[in-house]
């Protein structure tokens, strides 16, 4: 658990982000791993969790990342081309917990969760070249599609 604050922290330092506070989450808030962009400014909250914290933590990352560069070196026509429309609402409730830890079964999208916002969408994508460090080819052009632009948008924020 200690290891994964350091990590977030390495995370948006390579990636040339503004700063975030880790905390643990809110005891009412029923997901292991959320970012808040509130009065307070960029926060991500971590609690343990048994599948991949790594991951959880560079979806949320995901999210800060979008935040912080929509519109700059993330083009916004780009977005919404490839994920839809970003003001929808976001997921709440089980399903959308639930999702988080199912593989993707429908074209186009990476995971179950990646279905429930283009946000989400947008976040899995980031979570999932992060992780690899490098686009992975899919036997899905859209999904391949998502990963080439999303990394384009990395090596960009990299310098
Ligand atoms: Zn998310």
């Amino acid at each position: 658990m200690s290891q994964i604050p350091r990590f977030i922290r390495n995370v948006i330092k390579e990636l040339n982000l503004p700063s975030v506070t880790i905390l643990p989450p809110n005891p009412f808030v029923t997901s292991f791993y959320h970012a808040d962009y509130k009065d307070e400014g960029p926060t991500i909250h971590v609690r343990r969790c048994a599948i991949d914290p790594r991951k959880l933590a560079l979806h949320e990352i995901g999210h800060h990342f979008f935040e912080t560069y929509i519109g700059t070196i993330i083009p916004r026509a780009t977005v919404r081309r490839l994920f839809g429309n970003m003001s929808e609402e976001m997921p709440s409730g089980l399903f959308a917990g639930i999702s988080r830890f199912l593989p993707g079964d429908i074209e186009g999208y990476i995971t179950m969760y990646a279905q429930t916002h283009p946000e989400e969408d947008f976040a899995e994508i980031f979570a999932e070249v992060m992780n690899e460090g490098e686009p992975l080819d899919y036997e899905d052009d859209i999904i391949n599609e998502k990963i080439e632009f999303v990394w384009e948008c990395i090596q960009k924020a990299r310098g």
